[in-house]
C-alpha cells in the first residue's frame, strides 16, 4: 500500500460504522458497490448536490457545519419531493488527509444523518481541491412523489419557515439566525406530509423568487405573490425595516425551506396538519394562468422583469 493508499485508508475508516445499520442494506461500505433493497410499491428518489470550498463555504468554515450541511442540502430535495430518506453516498476531495478536519466533519454529518435514520452506503476518497459531494437516495409509494409541475390556476401558494435568515444570519453575523446558514434543517417530516395535499413542491435554496420561479415554470403557470403577507423574521426586521426584509425573504439563499401549492379543496386538511408542526406557514398567494410572477403590494400589482427590489419599492 503506497503513503498515499494508507492515508486514505484511514479517512476511509473514519466513515465505516458499525451502528447506524438498516435492515434494507445487504452490503454497505467495502466492496465495489453497495446493495440495498427497495420495498415493494415504492419508487427510489436519487438526488446529488455538491460543497465546493471557496464557492459554497469558507476553509474556515466548522467542519461540523459542512458535514451538515452537504447533507442536509441533498435531503432538502429529498424532502421537496415527499420522500422519505435511506441511504447516502459521499465523495471527498482533499488536498492531503487532514484527520482533525473530518473527525469534526463527520460528527456533523454523522449526526443529521442518525437522526433521520439515514445510512451511509459508500462514497469516494480522493486527492483534489476541497469539496464534497453526497447523493441520497429515497423511497415513496409508487406514483406519489411531489413534483414541480402539477401546480393549475386557482391552487394556493404556501411557504414553510422564515426564509431569508440564513442569508441575513451570515451577513450580519447574527448567532442565532447564522444557524439557519451552517446548519439548515431539511423539513423532511413536512414533506412526507405533503403527499396528498400539495400539488406541487420545490425546496427553497436560491431564495424564494428564483426556486418559486422553477416551480411555476415547470407547472406552466403564473402566480401573485402577496408582498405584505410574506413571513417577517423579526430582527432582521428590527434592524433593516420593512422592504429589506422582503428583499431577503425573495432574494436571500440557502434556507431550505418548502414553497409548495395546495388546492382550495385540500386548504383545510393542510391547516389542520400544520397545527402540530414546529415552523410556521405562510400563504404567500395565488397560482393564475400568466406566464409571470407577479407582487402584489399595497392594492397594486407589480410584474417582476428582474431582480431588482425597485420595481415594487414605494415611490
Ligand atoms: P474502489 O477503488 O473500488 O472505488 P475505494 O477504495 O474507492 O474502492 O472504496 C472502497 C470502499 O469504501 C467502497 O465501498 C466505497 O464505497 C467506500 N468509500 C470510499 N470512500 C468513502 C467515503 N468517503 N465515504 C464512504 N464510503 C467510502
Ligand atoms: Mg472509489
Amino acid at each position: 500500500m503506497s503513503a498515499d493508499a494508507r492515508e486514505f485508508e484511514l479517512i476511509r475508516q473514519l466513515f465505516v460504522r458499525q451502528i447506524a445499520a438498516r435492515s434494507d442494506v445487504v452490503l454497505g461500505i467495502g466492496d465495489d458497490a453497495a446493495i440495498t433493497r427497495v420495498p415493494p410499491d415504492h419508487e427510489l428518489l436519487t438526488a446529488t448536490d455538491s460543497l465546493v470550498a471557496g464557492t459554497h463555504f469558507l476553509d474556515e468554515d466548522d467542519p461540523a457545519s459542512v458535514g451538515h450541511r452537504c447533507l442536509a442540502i441533498n435531503l432538502s430535495d429529498l424532502a421537496a419531493m415527499g420522500a422519505t430518506p435511506l441511504w447516502a453516498s459521499l465523495a471527498i476531495h482533499m488536498p492531503e488527509a487532514d484527520e482533525d478536519w473530518l473527525k469534526t466533519f463527520a460528527d456533523g454529518f454523522f449526526s443529521l444523518a442518525d437522526r433521520f435514520g439515514v445510512q451511509l452506503i459508500g462514497g469516494d476518497t480522493v486527492r483534489g481541491p476541497l469539496a464534497l459531494t453526497v447523493t441520497v437516495q429515497g423511497i415513496v409509494p409508487t406514483g406519489q412523489a411531489v413534483r414541480r409541475a402539477g401546480a393549475s390556476a386557482g391552487d394556493l401558494l404556501y411557504l414553510t419557515g422564515y426564509p431569508g435568515s440564513a442569508a441575513f444570519g451570515r451577513l450580519h453575523q447574527d448567532s442565532e439566525l447564522a444557524s439557519c446558514f451552517f446548519f439548515p434543517e431539511p423539513r423532511l417530516s413536512i414533506g412526507q406530509e405533503l403527499r396528498g395535499l400539495a400539488s406541487a413542491m420545490i425546496d427553497i435554496s436560491d431564495g424564494v423568487d428564483s426556486d418559486l420561479g422553477h416551480l411555476l415554470h415547470a407547472s406552466q403557470v403564473g402566480a401573485t405573490l402577496d408582498i405584505e403577507d410574506l413571513p417577517v423574521i423579526h430582527a432582521a426586521h428590527a434592524k433593516l425595516g420593512g422592504e429589506s426584509v422582503s428583499e431577503l425573504v425573495l432574494f436571500g439563499g440557502e434556507d431550505y425551506e418548502l414553497c409548495f401549492s395546495v388546492p382550495p379543496a385540500r386548504e383545510p386538511g393542510l391547516i389542520q396538519r400544520a397545527e402540530s408542526w414546529t415552523v410556521p406557514l405562510t400563504r404567500l398567494g395565488v397560482i393564475n394562468d400568466m406566464p409571470a410572477l407577479q407582487w402584489r403590494k399595497g392594492g397594486k400589482i407589480f410584474s417582476v422583469p428582474d431582480k431588482t427590489f425597485e420595481h415594487f419599492s414605494d415611490s
